[in-house]
Formats: structure tokens, sequence, C-alpha cells
């Protein structure tokens, strides 16, 4: 038998993201429901933000010419709280001013209070015991955000910070990609659900929990079709069912070429397959293809994804090449994995001709310890580790090199 050629996870990337579009279809949401999706649309600003020029201190406003001298005294003309308007600083007067209150023609900076004391006696004179510069602790208008400018940029992922800015622009609502449809099957004569009796032999499926929990957190409507027996018939049954309204089938199993991998004949025979071997540890196998919708209202197909079936095989695959694909099907930008430096505090001596992703965690001394057992059937590796090392083939490292480190968090929304 021809052996598949082994891909380098870069190039088996780059092969899935060319074939990913974005959906086509947007809907409006409320501001509220907006967290987590991602923009159909650039989002303009319908005000200045600050609307006019104000003062980030409590203190006094004043009009720079006129506090050259340290200890200048001056006159307290006026009185303007957050959400009022002053008028017009008349030269050698002062404005009392607060967080946030526009500063008033005329003044030009503005002194902090601590800088500042009350003249025995005065009432409504002050002392400044600094010389400001022109423009100091005044937030400009339109700083933040100009009225009619792009404020949020199509494509982007809403998180909290994105829902507080397109409120400060003004919005209530925002147009936003629907969710990519998500179909997941677990395949497996040995598996049983977590509450099931075990199997002689059998296995739970952890595939389901974490495959499922991954498309959550990515923000996708997910739909269980549940565990599906090693059987050409189950399968090609579940991926006919699968393939109606979702955009997307991944599995987990089966996708290796013994004869109780069914998952090649019974894409190949639903639509279309390639079977990759990615030269990546854990993972190597990957199905990438696409199903025929078989509803009769729809025409099109379904991409397909197949797993492998150890759990940390799976979790790793889904992080490396679905997500991704998934991240451009939702419009974002699907880049790199954000990986950063970071220093190793063990050895890695045994170098492997596939390019390795180590299950490790940060230690309180800011270097990487690694999980003892790397096995792709230890999910614990990954519940204990904090990230992945990306070992590129062939290498190895000392304790106090520097590698390139993809933390967990970054891949999971
Ligand atoms: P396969 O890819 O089907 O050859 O499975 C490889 C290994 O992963 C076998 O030891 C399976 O029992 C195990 N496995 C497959 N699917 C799951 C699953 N959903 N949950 C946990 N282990 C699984
Ligand atoms: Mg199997």
């Amino acid at each position: 038998m021809n052996k598949p050629p082994m891909l380098t996870a870069q190039q088996a990337l780059d092969h899935l993201l060319s074939h990913a579009k974005a959906v086509p279809e947007s809907e409006k949401v409320t501001m509220q429901a907006a967290l987590g999706r991602v923009l159909a649309e650039d989002v303009n600003s319908l005000v200045d933000v600050p609307p006019l020029d104000n003062t980030s201190m409590d203190g006094y406003a004043v009009r720079s010419a006129d506090t050259q001298t340290l200890g200048s005294i001056l006159k307290v003309a006026q009185r303007i709280p957050a959400g009022s308007m002053g008028k017009q600083l008349e030269p050698g007067t002062v404005a009392r001013i607060f967080t946030g209150a526009p500063v008033p023609p005329g003044a030009d900076a503005v002194v902090m209070q601590e800088d500042c004391a009350i003249p025995e006696g005065a009432v409504d004179h002050v002392q400044v015991n600094t010389i400001p510069m022109a423009g100091q602790w005044i937030r400009r208008r339109g700083e933040d955000l100009s009225a009619g400018k792009v404020a949020l940029s199509a494509g982007t992922f809403l998180r909290p910070q994105e829902l507080g800015v397109a409120a400060s622009a003004g919005l209530t609502h925002v147009s936003v990609k629907r969710k990519v449809k998500v179909a997941a099957f677990f395949t497996g004569d040995e598996l049983s659900l977590p509450g099931e009796q075990l199997k002689p032999g059998g296995i739970y499926n952890s595939n389901r929990d974490t495959l499922l929990a991954c498309l959550k957190s990515l923000g996708c409507d997910a739909t269980d079709f549940g565990i599906v027996p090693d059987s050409l018939r189950a399968t090609r049954e579940t991926l006919r069912a699968a393939s109606k309204d979702h955009d997307l089938i991944i599995t987990s199993g089966g996708v290796s070429v013994g004869e109780e991998d069914h998952i090649k004949p019974a894409v190949s025979a639903e639509g279309r397959l390639d079977l990759w071997q990615i030269a990546i540890k854990p993972g190597k196998p990957l199905a990438f293809g696409a199903v025929r919708k078989s509803d009769e209202t729809k025409t099109g197909e379904a991409w397909f994804i197949g797993l492998p079936g150890n759990p940390v095989s799976s979790f790793v695959t889904f992080l490396l090449f679905v997500r991704p694909f998934i991240l451009k099907l939702q419009g974002r930008d699907s880049g790199h994995a954000q990986s950063y430096p970071m220093r190793a505090d063990f050895d890695w001596l045994k170098a492997d001709r596939r390019n390795e992703f180590l299950r490790v965690k940060i230690n309180p001394q800011g270097g990487l310890d690694i999980f003892p057992n790397q096995s792709s059937g230890v999910l614990t590796s990954a519940s204990w580790g904090d990230g992945l090392i990306d070992c590129p083939p062939g290498a190895t490292f000392k304790a106090g090199d520097m590698v390139k480190y993809i933390p967990f968090n970054a891949l999971l929304s």
C-alpha cells in the first residue's frame, strides 16, 4: 500500500486554510448578545470620545501664562463638576475642576489639587505651587475615538473591551457573522458515556467533552451526533445526517487505515477525502475533506476534519488545525498560534523526526516544567499543563535554553 505523504504542520495548516472561507451570513445583535461574536462590518463611532477636552485630574484649570511664577495666587472664578460646562476663563483666574469635566475655553492646563494650597483666610483664591506645562492633565477631544471614523473593524472578535468601545461609540447593536455550525461525532466500539455501564475493555468517551467544550469556547453552534460504532454503514449514515445544516463535521478516532477505521472509506463514499500523515507528535493522522449535503433543499458540502482518537492527539490537533480553520469560517484572522519565547527548566535530549508539542507548565521561577508522561493517551498531561512547547523536528534542548511556548489560553477563544 502507498504510504500517504508526511506533511509538516505548516503545510497541513496552509492547505486547510486555503479552503476555508468566511460564512457569508450576518445578523444584528444587541451589544449584550455580541460577546464572543465576530463583527461582520466596520463599526463607525457616532461621537467624538471624549466629546470635549476634559481634565483627567481633580484640581484647577489654568491659563499656563498666568502661572509661570511658582506660588502664584489666582482667583477661583468658577467651579466645573463632571457633566457641566464652564465658561470663558478670564486672564488671572482659574476654575475649580473635577475629573471628567470639560476644560473651559481659555484654559490650557490643569494643575492637580495636590499641587495647590488655599492661602490662609482666602475663600476664593488658590496658590499654585507648580509651574504647569501647557496641555498637562488634559484629555483631548476625540483622542480615543473620532465621530464618523472606524472604531472597530470587520473581523474583530468581540471581547468585553470591544463591547465597551462600541458602547462608548454610541452603538446599541452591531452586525455580526452568524455562528459557525459544527457537527461532532466520536467513533469507537469501545466507547461509553460517563453514567453508562462500561463495556468489557471499554473506556469513557472523553473526546466528546473536550471537543464540544473547545467548540463552545470558540463560539460555535455545536451539535453532538454521539458515539458511532466502528462500522462503515453507521459512519456513512451519521455523516449524511451531520452534513445537513452544518458548515463543518469533526470526528475523533478511526482515521488510521486499519480494518476498524472507517472514516476514510465513509467520507470518500459520501464526498471526498484526503488522509494526511502530519509529522507531529501527538497527532499524525488527520483527515480532511467534504461531505455532500444530503438535504434535498440544499446543495453544497459540509467540510470534514477527522481527528485521531487518542485524547491528547485529538485535543492538540483541534487546537492546531481545527481552531484556525473555524476562525477563518467565522471571518476572523486565523493567524498563527500565539507563541512566546520561554525558558525550559528541563533537558529534552531525545530528538524526534516529528514536530513535538510537549505539555508543560510555567513554574514559579518563570521557567517551564514538563509533565513526565507525554503519551498521547494521557489526558491529565494537558490538564496539568498550561500550554505546549512547539519543538521542531530533530530539535533537542537543555535546561536554561529558550523554547517556543504556546499557552492553551490563547487557543481556547
Ligand atoms: P483510534 O484513532 O480510533 O485508533 O483510537 C486511538 C485510541 O484512542 C484508542 O486507544 C481509542 O480507544 C482511543 N479513543 C478513541 N476515541 C476516543 C474517545 N472518544 N475518548 C477517549 N479515547 C478514545
Ligand atoms: Mg477507533
